[in-house]
């Protein structure tokens, strides 16, 4: 319970402060910490968590009252822990922190409970057909329950109801009890054992995190189902984190064959009704296993017991806006806090990841092989210049023959290229004018199916023009590069009887997933598909047999810290599509350089010697995960205040040793959403005190109130 003053408790607000604010309890209230109760605040009326007994430097005349307790479990005092654990490390506000835990405002209030009927005590005699209502309604049920168990039509009960034979009662609230289908899969014996030990550490609780690594096909879902089983099996809550993308309506159906109707997802595209449903379900613990995206780590739950990372590699589990964070580390630390088993799953994981491996700070399970007979695809390099590409066509000519061939064994082709649209610049021939964005550091993109060009960046949009707008020539304009519409038109006239499908987020809706289309592939009504990363993620089409990567290079040009790692990890992932089943599968890559490190390593499926490489150049140049990165942005409408505001940082960056400050520079995209933008990178030894350091170095600046400033540990985005 609260200990001093009894009668007054600090409430943290979701609201940008960092600090609880001290309100009165009502005598008829009985409080306790974490509880989720109604405050005002300034002119609002907020939601509110009891954080602690009031700090008392308020005179007690002032204090406001509690408005109203809402019927929730309290948070958690681990939860409450990790709030401000994450509001430290992002060095985001905490009330910022609290809010992402209440995305669902609509849901604190329990809905009006649902009505059925029982039966009046002492009815007088009536026909049979209503003495068999009465005698079904010994417990509440609805008209349509009611009417069917006694054999009778609807009518009746409801005449029954006007007659007051049957008395209106709230039917109980209907609780989803875990069910787990017993596995239909006889684990092999090296998925078994990885199973058994990751299901005992949910089952004793065993706090700490374990990688799960394994080829795609190597049976990881099926492991980590075993401790999702253990999780509930105990009465626990499970969380399973996949990275948006990836929140398909295969996996779902896989989660619910497996667990029955148990899985609620979260995910940015709930209806406002879905949302209110399921974080209603989690918090009160009513639900016991989500499958969702990352924000799922900021729900409430009573009694969480493990969390599933899959994909743990994803840079999708960046949060970018509002508060900073990447999924994963939460996932690792909530863990950590709570005091239960984190598994992190992938087939490529981070070098953040193996490093922990290394250090000893995680446990390791590994699934060598592919499932039952599925073999690693072969994996082709073109070298395109010896197999030069005709203009304006992007299939080489070892691709083109090899995409015959595996149609002729009516076997399926994935050609993948990681660029949405037609074509990624359009300029104007007789002039060179090149389209830009308005707002944003970036050429506009060529939609050709809408007549559009867009800027992938801020949404900007116009029509296609008839002619160049800067020297008027009708007809000059040209597009540049290929995008996955372009490619699919050089598809269908090579191929003219294949029938092709596009997977992009533009032809496939973001809540529902692309189902229809994989539904076409799976059931063979697709030979061909051409797709963006989007196909790259959690897919299994068993005649898939030829992937095509279109563009081997792409993703390494820039400076990006991990550009080459998450080339391998896309080019291995899509790979992976390649021969899933008891088909042999074969992947062509067209590159420029095939003799880069990288192909090389995925040519040989020498991922060991690739890391190796890789973690060297990190740890000579003290980079991630061997030293410490944090971006600082500045951002603002008009340039010369925000390089004025940077300069000025830039005299006040604090001297300390074991770090290091660049910049101030121009970002890579210089203008963004019609904002400037300029940045420092800090970097700092890995025991460095990072977030100390950067807020010392803040607080001594003075920031003009039209300078937004965005401080970004462990960034991903160097953009
Ligand atoms: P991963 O998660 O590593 O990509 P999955 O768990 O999705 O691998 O397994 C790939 C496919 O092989 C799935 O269809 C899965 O049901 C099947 N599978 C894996 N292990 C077994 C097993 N022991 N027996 C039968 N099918 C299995
Ligand atoms: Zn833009």
């Amino acid at each position: 319970m609260i200990e001093k003053s009894p009668n007054n408790v600090s409430i943290l607000v979701p609201r940008a402060v960092d600090q609880p604010f001290d309100y009165r309890v009502p005598d008829t209230m009985e409080l306790d910490l974490g509880h989720v109760v109604q405050v005002p605040f300034g002119r609002e009326t907020l939601p509110g968590i009891i954080w602690g007994a009031a700090e008392g430097d308020i005179s007690p005349q002032k204090l406001k009252s509690i408005q109203k307790c809402y019927d929730l479990p309290p948070y958690t005092p681990d939860f409450r822990e990790y709030l401000a654990w994450v509001a430290g490390y992002t060095m985001a506000p905490l009330g910022n922190v609290l809010a992402m835990t209440l995305s669902a405002t609509a849901a604190l209030k329990a809905e009006p409970p649902q009505m059925g009927y029982i039966a009046a005590e002492n009815p007088p005699d009536t026909t049979a057909a209503r003495q068999k209502v009465l005698s079904v309604a010994t417990t509440p049920a609805t008209t349509r329950e009611l009417a069917e168990k006694a054999g009778v039509s609807p009518g009746i009960v409801r005449v029954m109801v006007k007659a007051g034979l049957l008395i209106p009662t709230p039917l109980p609230e209907r609780q989803v009890p875990p069910v787990s289908v017993p596995s239909p899969v006889t684990l092999s014996g090296e998925q078994e054992s990885a199973a058994a030990t990751l299901a005992a550490e949910v089952t004793k609780g065993t706090p700490g995190t374990t990688l799960l690594e394994g080829v795609t096909g190597s049976g990881k879902t099926e492991v980590y189902f075993e401790a999702i089983d253990a999780a509930l099996k105990k009465g626990k809550q499970a969380l399973v984190l996949v990275p948006e993308i990836a929140l398909t309506a295969q996996l779902i159906k896989r989660f619910r064959k497996r667990f029955g109707e148990t899985p609620v997802l979260w995910h940015s595209g709930l209806t406002p009704a879905q949302r209110r449903k399921t974080w209603r379900a989690l918090a009160t613990g009513n639900a016991s296993l989500v499958v969702g995206a990352r924000s799922a780590l900021f729900l409430p739950y009573p009694r969480l017991g493990l969390i599933v990372v899959d994909e743990e590699h994803e840079a999708a589990y960046k949060q970018e806006d509002g508060v900073v964070y990447h999924g994963r580390d939460m996932a690792v630390a909530r863990g950590h806090i709570g005091q239960f088993p984190v598994i992190l799953v992938s087939a490529t994981p981070s070098l953040e990841t193996l490093y922990n491996v290394q250090q000893g700070k995680y446990r390791y399970l590994h699934l060598p092989e592919r499932h039952g007979t599925a073999e690693l695809p072969d994996i082709h390099i073109i070298d395109l210049r010896q197999h030069p590409l005709p203009t304006d066509q992007w299939i080489s000519a070892p691709l083109q023959a090899a995409i015959t061939d595996t149609l002729a064994r009516n076997e399926q082709v994935l050609l993948y290229l990681n660029r949405r649209g037609y074509a990624p610049l359009v300029l104007c021939r007789a002039c060179g004018h090149r389209f830009q964005c308005p707002e944003c550091s970036a050429w506009l993109v060529a939609h050709k199916r809408d007549g559009q060009l867009l800027c992938h960046h801020c949404g900007y949009n116009n029509v296609i023009p008839a002619s160049c707008p800067s020297c008027g020539t009708t007809e000059s304009l040209t597009p540049c590069g290929p995008g996955v519409e372009r490619l699919e038109e050089e598809v269908r006239k090579h191929f003219p009887e294949a029938r092709v499908a596009v997977m992009t987020s533009d032809t496939t809706s973001e809540t529902d997933g692309p189902d229809h289309i994989v539904e076409d592939i799976l059931n063979q009504k697709v030979d061909i598909i051409i797709g963006t990363q989007m196909v790259a993620k959690g897919h299994h089409f068993p005649h898939l047999t030829l992937v095509g990567i279109i563009d081997g290079d792409a993703g390494l040009e820039g400076s990006d810290l991990r550009a080459t790692e998450r080339a391998y990890q896309l080019l291995h992932q899509v790979a992976g599509r390649a021969g899933r089943a008891h088909l042999p599968g074969q992947v062509y890559i067209q590159s420029f350089c095939p003799e880069s490190p990288l192909l090389d390593a995925l040519a040989h499926h020498a991922r060991e010697q690739f890391l190796e490489a890789e973690q060297s150049r990190r740890e000579h140049t003290n980079m991630p995960p061997y030293g410490r990165l944090a971006a600082i942005i500045l951002s603002g409408k008009t340039e010369a205040t925000i390089s004025q505001t940077a300069r000025e940082l830039a005299k006040h960056v604090p001297a300390a040793k074991g770090v290091r400050v660049l910049g101030p520079a121009p970002a890579p995209m210089f203008r963004l959403r019609g904002l400037y933008r300029y940045r420092f990178l800090v970097h700092a030894t890995r025991r460095f005190p990072i977030q100390k350091y950067v807020q010392q170095w803040l607080d001594h600046a003075t920031i003009p109130s039209s300078v937004r400033v965005k401080v970004d540990i462990d960034p991903y985005n160097f953009m």
